[in-house]
């Protein structure tokens, strides 16, 4: 059994929390891409967690974590998580952590990298987070990235360092004016926090394959959501990598293998992180109330996330590039706090009506079409079963589900592992 856990909007819809859940019956947890961006949350019986590199899987002691080819690591980031994790009773040891030989490691000036080209661009930045992302992703398609199972052969990996330092160098000193990176503090870097992370290091595409031979529950974990992916997403104000479903086995090594199942993990509201269009963007008081309600705020970055209602019109286009087969709802208690709630269904362009996600470049001049639905203004964090949840809440998930035209099979009602529910 092999299941992708994806996001369906812009990224931060609860998929940590849905894959601490369901990795219960799961024997593998697989990141397959992006790096130290993402800010997984995982509430359970062990305390708060927000991981960043980590698969959550790795808060469930039968579950084996991979870190897959399509990732980029930051190393230092990588031990102050794997330490952090340490200290709260979190086991980490080779039987249940492995990293791929081929992820890519982003390095230091990858970072300063991002942070220059964010400071050059001043007001037009794209919102990166500043962590190299999309630096070192553009060195591995370069072909000028050093990747992890180079750790097993320093002295080559530090010849290989210094040729691509002398070309990063170029862009540092000569496009930026600033120091160059000292070769000697690089070597120093990865003798630090990369040796010791060696162990670690593995082909975990065979190690997959072999898993799912043996008849293994595989699950994928994505980070980002559909419209962040590279290709799919709001370009260029998306994220470096390839957040989409059909990508999980080949970022996690093992391409010659088919998804049995994607769930899409939905919001019932929409966020944004960052720059980019957001076309049912709430502005004033509206977004305030709700980006409260809903806790709104960076995982990774403590930054206040862009808010909205439900966007049908992305949804719809999500669940598409995701080819999620079920959905997941989220944060539906969020809304217990409104009379009526709007849902934007549809798209305003040039005066006529649209329903399908345009070219990216055309949203900046759609207007959002509102439709109002009754809310249910009570509490339902406790709710655990559908007859439990009031009727106007009921039908929010089914007027969402019809919408989208996906089965929405779980629905979480709080941040904790045990507040969801199954569907009928
Ligand atoms: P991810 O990046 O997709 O894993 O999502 P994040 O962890 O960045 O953001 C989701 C936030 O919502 C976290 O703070 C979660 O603890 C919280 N959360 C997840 N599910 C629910 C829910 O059903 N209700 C509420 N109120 N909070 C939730
Ligand atoms: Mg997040």
């Amino acid at each position: 059994m092999l299941t992708s856990i994806v996001g369906i909007n812009w990224g931060d819809e609860g998929k940590g929390r849905m894959v601490d859940l369901l990795s219960e019956d799961y024997d593998v947890v697989v990141r397959y891409q992006g790096g130290n961006n993402a800010g997984h949350t995982v509430i359970n019986e062990k305390g708060k967690f927000v991981l960043n590199l980590m698969p959550s899987g790795i808060l469930r002691d039968t579950v084996v974590n991979v870190m897959g080819n399509g990732m980029v690591i930051d190393l230092k980031h990588l031990s102050g998580e794997m330490e952090k994790l340490s200290a709260a009773g979190v086991r980490i040891d080779e039987t249940n952590l492995k990293i791929s030989d081929k992820a890519v490691i982003c390095m230091p000036y990858n970072v300063m990298q991002d942070c220059l080209e964010e400071n050059r661009l001043a007001d037009k930045k794209f919102g990166s987070t500043r962590r190299g992302i999309g630096p070192i992703y553009g060195d591995k398609y370069l072909k000028k990235a050093l990747r992890m199972g180079e750790l097993h052969d320093f002295e080559k990996m530090k010849a290989r360092l210094k040729d691509i330092l002398e070309w990063k160098n170029l862009t540092i000193e000569k496009a930026y004016g600033e120091q160059p990176v000292k070769y000697e503090d690089m070597v120093a870097y990865l003798e630090e926090y990369g040796l010791k992370l060696k162990k670690y290091v593995c082909d975990t595409g065979l190690y997959l394959n072999e898993a799912a031979e043996k008849g293994k529950k595989i699950m994928f974990e994505a980070q980002l959501g559909a419209l962040r992916d590279i290709d799919f997403g709001i370009y260029p104000f998306t994220s470096s990598s390839s957040t989409i479903s059909a990508y999980a086995p080949i970022g996690a090594g093992i391409p010659n293998r088919k998804l049995d199942e994607a769930v899409g993990i939905m919001k019932a509201y929409s966020t944004c992180v960052g720059e980019g269009p957001f076309v049912c963007e709430y502005f004033g008081d509206k977004a305030e109330e709700l980006r409260k309600a809903g806790g709104e705020y960076g995982a990774a970055t403590g930054r206040p996330r862009r808010v909205g209602p439900f966007d049908v019109v992305a949804s719809r286009y999500g669940c598409r590039m995701q080819a999620a087969s079920q959905i997941a709802l989220t944060k539906l208690d969020v809304l217990s706090y409104l009379d009526e709630i709007e849902v934007c269904v549809g798209y305003e362009l040039d005066g006529k009506r649209i329903d399908e996600f345009p070219f990216p470049d055309e949203l900046e001049d759609c207007k959002p079409i509102f439709q109002t639905v009754k809310g249910w203004h009570c509490d339902i964090s406790d709710c655990r079963n559908p007859q439990d949840l009031p009727k106007e809440a009921y039908d929010y998930i089914r007027f969402i589900e019809k919408a989208v035209g996906c089965k929405i099979t779980y629905v979480s009602v709080g941040a904790s592992r045990e507040q969801y529910l199954i569907m009928d």
